[in-house]
């Protein structure tokens, strides 16, 4: 039987605009790469008659009702309550979970827990409770009349986390189906051309089927199997996930890697390599990114962020007269750049960026969008010309760092790095 599932998310903060509902966002993927129909999400603030509407709404069109936040000590944190009341539970204390809050408040504190936090330790009666490791509210899920009410904490960190430990293996459970996906990653080919390559193959698959996820530049495709076993499933993926990736080729990044910049990260690894940046246009982003990766000591050795023409001369060695004569956004400077980054740091690749994000073009006339990416390697530098066309500043910035690591793992890889992509 298939599920269907509404997230109610309880929060004033939320309505107010404060804070941004990125646990429906979550929740709603998790629920995605398991097969469940997420159709609804709901925003409640802190007031247990709307939550009640919104729970009675709910429980008549979804049979799994997720919510997240109002599960904290404080008066406003009714969510518990407010939901034994509807499905008409009581509310029981577990001593020993009473007991694991009072540690963590030691351990983790260094405080006697305050009286308030007593009420975390009261569940509905006969629920399967969800342990929170990361924090003092534990979540639970109960069945009544055939709706699921799974209830998780609002902190994000907590919320990932016990839904990822609890919440989908209880999910998981309701069905005797298993289902497994497979993300094949590309960079460099828009969603629609994507569509069409694939558009054949794309409508006649149900099982398993073929989805894309597009972000700038990067299209995610997901391929998901239903199967009565998980080795069921993942006999099904393999030939489709071995066809789309030999279809595609060089645009294939890789299978159920998180980003190009991790990809990067593992092929300099594999090598025993270290790259280094020198950035112009983009600020940072290249170096931020890089640095956001677990271990990223082992592979980057620092950059210069030479957003100043005289940066780029006194402290990477651009030649003056080249920087003269052909400008800040040109492909000579983006080569002397990657070469003055390999020099300063002794790392054994550099990448550059250089270009402009807008809104005005650059004094010598170059226009908004065009960015050249250099590469310095043992063998030589390479540079590639980009044309992103009018867009806003940031997309800028955030295309021309992907294709600046585009460039560092299609030179690992064996690949050309000059193409010139739009
Ligand atoms: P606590 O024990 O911290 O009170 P709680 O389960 O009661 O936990 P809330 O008080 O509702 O959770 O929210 C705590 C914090 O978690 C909020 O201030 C906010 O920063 C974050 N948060 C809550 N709900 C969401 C949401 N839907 N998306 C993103 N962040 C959220």
């Amino acid at each position: 039987m298939s599920h269907t599932a509404e997230i109610i998310a309880v929060g004033t903060e939320l309505l107010l605009g404060n804070i941004v509902n990125t646990n429906a966002r979550d929740i709603s993927q998790a629920l995605s790469a398991v097969g469940i129909n997420v159709f609804w999400h709901t925003v409640v603030g802190d007031n247990p008659a709307r939550l009640r509407q919104a729970l009675d709404i709910a429980r008549r069109r979804s049979d799994i009702i997720i919510t997240t936040g109002g599960l904290g000590p404080t008066y406003d944190d009714l969510t518990k309550q407010t939901i034994c009341a509807a499905f008409d539970r009581p509310l029981v204390l577990h001593s020993d979970i009473l007991d694991t809050i009072r540690t963590y408040f030691e351990k983790n504190v260094h405080t006697a827990m305050p009286d308030n936090n007593i009420q975390q330790a009261e569940l509905p009666e006969g629920c399967t409770v969800f342990d929170n490791p990361v924090g003092t509210a534990p979540g639970c899920a109960f069945e009544s009349g055939g709706v699921h009410v799974l209830m998780l904490p609002g902190p994000p960190f907590e919320m990932l986390t016990m839904l990822r430990r609890c919440a989908i293996p209880y999910l998981r459970r309701l069905s005797s189906e298993v289902i497994v996906s497979h993300d094949i990653m590309t960079f460099g080919l828009g969603e629609s051309p994507m569509e069409e390559l694939l558009r054949e193959k794309m409508s006649h698959m149900e099982n398993p089927s073929l989805a894309t996820y597009a972000k700038p530049s990067e299209v995610r495709l997901r391929a998901t199997a239903k199967a009565e076993s998980q080795e069921a499933a993942e006999a099904m993926l393999a030939p489709v996930v071995r066809e789309v990736t030999d279809f595609l080729g060089n645009y294939v990044y890789g299978v159920d890697v998180e980003n190009l910049e991790s990809v990067c990260s593992r092929l300099l690894r594999q090598r025993h390599w270290t790259m280094a940046t020198a950035e112009s246009c983009t600020g940072g982003r290249v170096a931020e990114r890089i640095t956001a990766l677990p271990g990223a000591s082992q592979v980057y050795r620092g950059g210069v962020v030479s957003y100043w023409t005289q940066v780029k001369a006194d402290v990477l060695g651009a030649p003056q007269a080249l920087l003269e004569t052909h400008g800040a956004v040109s492909a000579e400077t983006a080569r002397a750049m990657a070469e003055g980054a390999r020099r300063v740091t002794g790392a054994d690749i550099a990448v550059s960026v250089t270009g402009v994000a807008g809104p005005d073009p650059d004094e010598r006339g170059v226009a908004v969008g065009i960015v050249y990416i250099g590469l310095a390697a043992p063998e030589g530098t390479f540079c590639r010309r980009c044309d992103f066309g009018r867009r806003r500043r940031d997309r800028i910035q955030d295309l021309a760092a992907n294709h600046a690591f585009d460039a560092v793992r299609r030179y690992l890889t064996g690949l050309p790095v000059e193409t010139w992509t739009k």
